[in-house]
């Protein structure tokens, strides 16, 4: 039906009445606002009459009392479909307006010249409504008042059948009428209808934590929400937290954005997340009941989370919905016709690559539907209460497994199965394993149960007290794919697992770089720190199980070893002699003792025997110290560098240190100096005045230009007794003293390493790092030379000379004069290969002047030079 026009003078002359009127059409089953008089738009709070229109177009009951809503759009049905009278007194409250008023609205229909229907609304105002909001004794006592108010109340009571009493949304039935009116519209212009279930998740948790009352409410916002976005006529409550709605295809996506983002600010963002499922009716035209059905199907397949999301009903999900009958249908035949079938993946020992354990995984091959993946079937047995029959069988396969390999005279290892949330909804899971367990003679501590992080999450104090049950009878329980979702440091530190399988996500992150290598093995010392056990997942790399090995995880699984097999095939690995072999179950503890240690935890070489694995507070010394001119402080360092310093110097630095003090011991002032002065990385060795020695290292981290202070970090390697035997580094350093400088190069990458020992000084031996060796060498050698020695040196001390020489006489020997003392000074230079690697050793020791005077001139060394390059005397 066409909307019908007023003439311009028939419209002014509605919209200047004073009096509250509104004339409305009722086109396609919906009401149509034609004009609002000024005294509407007074009465009802509206500055803006286009607004008024708008909301009175889709959402006419916005500021109507919830309790009357639903009652007062069943009277407008009512006096629009059986010409019914409309006359009803309802509560109403200006646009966004505080309290509530009570309004009498009376209805007639009248017709236009064309015969075209219009129904004339008045408003009556009839005073404040004092029922709820009781200000003054005056309006408790007015007579009218409450004649009115109780009316109110025997007519909200009274149930109606087109709206629903809660929301005042249309009811359901109702529903299905405006919503199969609505589709026929919009396809007979064009557009394409889409009808949504939705359901808000959680919303019997919510009742249970604010009460009933704050969940009605709750429900009333999310349907007021639901009316301004697709229009009152458009929406229905179906009952409890279920909604549907019709609306338009094109444009839906971004209409349902602004609706979630609506939805969630409700109730002062205490509100729920929605799940909607869409039917379209491009799909197939079905009636509305139909379409409501799918969409309830679509719906119901959105995972429930924290956040809001749809889902469309299509061909996919059609086949994934008769997928899931069929195996919610067939699973008790595919038990027993051993249509399902348990493969076993061997875990492996990181350090002795022995197979330590067998993870048991269901795998499904249908004789009509071929071969189904766990991940495709256990989701729906879930969904459907009955993955317990597939758990409990795969114990069985287990057990039998266990008892055959016995037999065979072969190792048995221990073995993990996998357990879903649900099987502890089924049954008492932990006793029914611990039964069959028992019965078959099988030691608990060899069977293992796995349980992924996301079970966790959703009932933590249940599955706890379930975990803890495993553990009291003496199976081991593991926590499964770890790091894969949100809460896995949280449910580590409350659950008491005995060991943690790292998610196979880490695999992938470990390729792509740094970062996923840093987590990996912080959170793998962290583990080993709780005293866990720990597994890997989806090693598919040599490269991957080289680095778990060196970070201390303790055992391995996945593709690079092997893929899940069945039992047969394990037999025959073993008949062919290709198995990887099982692990000695005696030596298993102390396997996994030394596969736990970090070599990228430094807290490794510290701390006793007994606590070597386990305390995470054992590291070694390391302090931050800033330096200002003469004097020092510690800003931070750790409980080590704390005893190093409180046992060794008296200070005490229980709290970090504010004020700057003197530097005084002469080893500090050094190492801070150089570490200033030069930056890089640094070496250092000290004799402390008890004999006592130290090899410590330091770093200058920054250096602040503004206050002249300089951050270096400091960290003690070593410490040695005085008592020790002289060691075979102690002598190395004693002959090293000889020389001024040693260098050693590596010639892959010339990068090289300088030990200095200053003249006199052969306390301490700095270290330092450079790159380039020959080319620094020559440009920072050349202007220490004496002038008539330069040029044959620059010259002489290339890569290719030095090589070739080495080549021929096994070493590189030059003697030249050096300027640093003022007075020449003679040095000389060998230079010699180093056993293992491409190395090579360079010392430069400093012979007394009048000796070298009497020695022989460089051009007679010992080893003759290559005479057209090298001989000074050119
Ligand atoms: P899950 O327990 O984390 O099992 C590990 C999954 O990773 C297995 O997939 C395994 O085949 C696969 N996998 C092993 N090594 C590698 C590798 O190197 N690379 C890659 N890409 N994948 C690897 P599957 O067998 O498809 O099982 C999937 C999930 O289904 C299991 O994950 C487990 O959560 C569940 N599941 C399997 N069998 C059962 C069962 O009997 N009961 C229950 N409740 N769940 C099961
Ligand atoms: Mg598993
Ligand atoms: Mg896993």
């Amino acid at each position: 039906m066409e909307r019908y026009r007023f003439t311009e003078q028939e419209k002014e002359l509605l919209e200047h009445l004073q009096q509250p009127l509104a004339v409305y059409q009722f086109i396609d089953r919906r009401v149509v606002t034609l004009a609002l008089s000024d005294g509407f738009c007074r009465l009802f709070g509206y500055t803006d009459r286009e607004e008024a229109v708008r909301d009175m177009d889709h959402d006419m009951y916005r500021d109507t009392h919830p309790d009357d809503a639903g009652r007062v759009a069943d009277a407008a049905v009512r006096f629009a479909e059986e010409d019914e009278p409309y006359d009803v007194v309802y509560r109403s409250r200006a646009k966004d307006g505080p309290g509530y008023r009570v309004i009498h609205a009376r209805g007639e229909h009248v017709f236009t010249e064309n015969g075209i229907r219009l129904a004339h609304v008045w408003y009556m105002d009839e005073g404040t409504y004092a029922g709820e909001d009781v200000s003054t004794d005056f309006q408790r006592s007015d007579p009218l008042n409450q004649v009115l108010t109780n009316a109110l109340h025997e007519a909200s009571i009274l149930k109606s059948s087109r709206y629903d009493s809660l929301t005042g949304l249309p009811s359901m039935n109702y529903f299905f009428e405006l919503a199969e009116a609505e589709k026929q519209a919009m396809t007979a212009a064009g557009e394409e209808a889409v009808l949504m279930y939705l359901d808000l998740n959680g919303m019997k948790y919510f009742n249970h934590r604010n009460g009933f009352a704050e969940g009605d409410r709750l429900l009333r916002a999310f349907a007021g929400v639901m009316a301004r976005v697709f229009s009152h006529e458009n929406c229905c409550h179906i009952g409890a937290d279920r909604f549907a709605a019709c609306s338009k295809k094109k444009g839906l996506e971004e209409q349902l954005r602004l609706f979630f983002q609506e939805a969630g600010k409700i109730n002062g963002g205490n509100s729920l997340p929605v799940r909607v499922g869409i039917y379209p009716v491009t799909m197939e035209d079905v009636p509305v009941s139909m379409a409501y059905d799918r969409a309830k199907i679509a719906c119901d397949t959105v995972r429930k989370t924290d956040a809001s999301g749809f889902r469309y009903y299509n061909d996919r999900l059609r086949n994934e919905i008769r997928r899931r009958q069929y195996i919610q249908t067939h699973i008790d035949q595919a038990i027993a016709e051993k249509w399902i079938q348990v493969y076993y993946q061997p875990i492996v020992r990181a350090v002795s690559g022995k197979v330590c354990d067998e993870e048991a995984l269901a795998r499904w091959i249908d004789p009509s539907e071929g071969f189904l993946s766990p991940a495709e079937f256990i989701p729906y047995l879930e969904d459907g209460g009955m993955i317990y029959k597939l758990d409990l069988y795969v114990l069985e396969q287990v057990l039998e497994k266990i008892r055959n390999t016995r037999r065979e005279g072969l190792s048995v290892v221990p073995h993990s199965i996998n357990l879903s949330r649900s099987d502890f909804d089924a049954c008492d899971m932990v006793e029914e394993i611990r039964k069959r367990v028992d019965d078959a003679g099988v030691s608990r501590d060899r069977i293992s149960i796995e349980i992924t992080e996301s079970v966790i999450g959703s009932d933590a104090d249940f599955i706890r007290e379930q975990i803890v049950r495993f553990r009291e009878l003496g199976f081991p329980v593991w926590m499964d794919d770890f790091g894969s979702g949100y809460s896995s440091l949280d449910v580590l530190q409350s659950i008491p697992f005995d060991l943690v399988k790292f998610d196979m996500s880490f695999m992938r992150k470990l390729d792509e770089g740094e970062k996923g290598r840093i987590i990996l093995t912080n959170l793998m010392k962290m583990a080993t720190s709780l005293q866990l056990d720990t597994v890997c997942e989806g090693v598919e790399t040599e490269a991957q199980a080289h680095f778990l090995l060196e970070i201390g995880c303790s055992k391995l699984q996945g593709y690079h070893y092997c893929r899940p097999i069945p039992y047969s095939e394990i037999l025959e690995r073993n008949r062919l002699g290709i198995q990887i072999g099982y692990e000695d179950p005696s030596t298993s503890g102390y396997y996994s003792n030394v596969g736990q240690v970090n070599l990228y935890d430094p807290g490794m070489i510290a701390g006793d025997e007994e606590n070597l694995l386990h305390n995470t507070f054992d590291t070694i010394p390391m302090g931050i110290i800033e330096i200002r001119g003469e004097t020092s402080r510690v800003v931070r360092c750790n409980q080590a560098y704390r005893d190093f310093m409180g046992r060794r110097f008296g200070i005490d630095l229980s709290n970090p240190e504010q004020i700057f003090r003197p530097i005084r011991s002469v080893f500090m002032r050094n190492m801070v100096k150089a570490c200033r002065d030069q930056g890089g990385r640094m070496y250092f060795d000290e004799t402390l005045p008890d004999g006592f020695r130290v090899h410590s290292f330091a770093r200058r981290i920054a250096s602040s230009p503004l206050n002249g202070t300089t951050a270096v970090l400091a960290a003690v390697l070593s410490q040695t007794e005085p008592d020790e035997e002289t060691s075979y580094v102690d002598i190395a350093r004693a002959l090293a003293a000889d020389y001024y400088n040693i260098y050693v190069v590596d010639l892959d990458t010339e990068r090289f390493i300088e030990y200095s020992s200053p003249v006199g000084k052969d306390v301490m031996a700095a270290e330092r790092h450079g790159v380039r060796f020959f080319d620094a060498a020559r440009e920072a050698t050349a202007i220490r030379i004496y002038q008539e020695d330069r040029k044959w040196f620059v010259n002489a001390f290339t890569r290719e000379n030095v090589l070739r020489e080495l080549e021929r006489f096994g070493v590189f020997t030059r003697t030249y004069r050096l300027i640093d003392t003022g007075t020449p000074t003679y040095a000389t230079m060998k230079l010699t290969r180093m056993p293992g690697g491409n190395r090579i050793i360079l010392g430069v020791s400093l012979t007394d002047c009048r000796e070298r005077q009497e020695a022989k001139p460089e051009k007679e060394a010992v080893y003759p030079p290559e005479p057209e390059v090298l001989s000074p005397a050119r």
